[in-house]
């Protein structure tokens, strides 16, 4: 059976927030776009259980303003195919992508990659079963929800540092646990937290197992120096040990910071590669909300829509050139 092949102006990969403003941009642009998911419409928001800091809207649950988000980008035109997860993106010597996915191959000269990414977990008994329920990978986004409560906060970098400091608005307590007794966070953040009278420490030690019932309630502990077992009663737990960006898939290299994020034109959110643009949270960037996420798209697209037109116009002067060239035999 042959490969389906669809040729497009713009493709956009990843259907999260800023995968799904792409669409509702270039749908109101009147471009010929596609948007590509290989699982459902919503990204990190399917993950997340209420949502209190996205302007105009008070509060709401991630699946409601996933499917909001969805319907808006559907009704301005922009096609959306499901079960496209894209396996690889090769560039051609022309500038042509080319998108291998899961139902065929899509081509365009313009790629907005929005593939987003995903929080290491600890990968420990509990972490999955209490997601939402007490287990967060978001200081940000879940912090007011434990008001005067004690939290454990789970990493030794700086994304765990900061975040344990931003908790204790809320927090009785927050106790920071690190596997090892040396911390990577700058100075500064470390000064910040030491000097807290509501930060302690909890190091060389690593969660076994996150405990509960209808939510966390305790942590499982283990020194592993020394091997002690402990536990620890927590109403929630954070953890800060690392977010991998999915960035992998295309085979030409496009410039990309120490943790694997696209480096980008601040004013076109443009890749290192002419017509290759990113958005949301596989952006280096200093934050990574849904916010930023549909701001980056908004500019992404616009700059894109802005591309496309000069390539084709540069492809009918070269065939123009090509033309003339004929005609006169030169
Ligand atoms: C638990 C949790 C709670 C959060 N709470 C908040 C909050 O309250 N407020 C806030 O502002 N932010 C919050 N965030 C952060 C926010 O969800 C993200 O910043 C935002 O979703 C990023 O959007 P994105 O479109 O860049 O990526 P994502 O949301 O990650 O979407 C990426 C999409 O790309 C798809 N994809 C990936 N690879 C492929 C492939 N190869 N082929 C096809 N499709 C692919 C994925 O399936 C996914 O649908 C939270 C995050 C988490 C994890």
């Amino acid at each position: 059976m042959s490969m389906q092949v669809r040729d497009f102006d713009i493709v956009i990969v990843g259907a999260g927030p800023a995968g799904l403003t792409a669409a509702l941009y270039a749908g109101r642009n009147k471009e010929h776009a596609v948007l590509l998911e290989g699982k459902a419409p919503g990204g990190q928001l399917l993950n997340t259980e209420l949502i209190e800091d996205y302007p105009g809207i008070a509060s709401i649950l991630g699946v409601d303003l996933a499917e909001i988000m969805t319907k808006q980008a559907a009704d301005f035109g922009t096609e959306i195919a499901y079960g496209a997860d894209v396996q690889s993106i090769h560039v051609r010597p022309d500038g042509m992508k080319e998108i291998e996915t899961t139902a065929g191959l899509y081509r365009a000269p313009a790629l907005i990659l929005t593939a987003g990414g995903n929080p290491r977990k600890l990968d420990v008994p509990g972490e999955a079963e209490f997601a939402g329920r007490g287990v967060s990978y978001c200081a940000v986004c879940d912090g007011a929800f434990f008001k005067e409560v004690h939290l454990a906060v789970v990493g030794g970098g700086d994304a765990a540092v900061e975040e344990a400091v931003f908790l204790t608005r809320y927090a009785s307590k927050v106790t920071i646990i690190h596997r090892r007794d040396h911390f990577r966070a700058q100075p500064i953040l470390m000064e910040q937290a030491r000097t807290n009278p509501k930060i302690d420490f909890i190091t060389d030690t690593v969660v076994e197992s996150i405990e509960g019932d209808a939510s966390v309630q305790r942590l499982e502990l283990r020194n592993v120096v020394t091997g002690a077992q402990s536990s620890l009663d927590v109403g929630g737990i954070f953890i800060f040990v690392g977010f991998i960006p999915n960035t992998k898939l295309v085979d030409a290299h496009v410039d990309h910071d120490a943790g694997g994020y696209y480096v980008t034109n601040p004013m076109t959110m443009m890749t290192s590669v002419p017509g290759i643009f990113a958005a949301g949270d596989v952006r280096s960037q200093l934050t990574r909300q849904i916010t930023t996420a549909v701001g980056d798209a908004t500019t992404a697209t616009i700059a894109a829509s802005k591309w496309v037109e000069e390539w084709k116009r540069g492809r009918e002067d070269s065939e123009a050139e090509l033309e003339d060239v004929m005609v006169s035999g030169a």
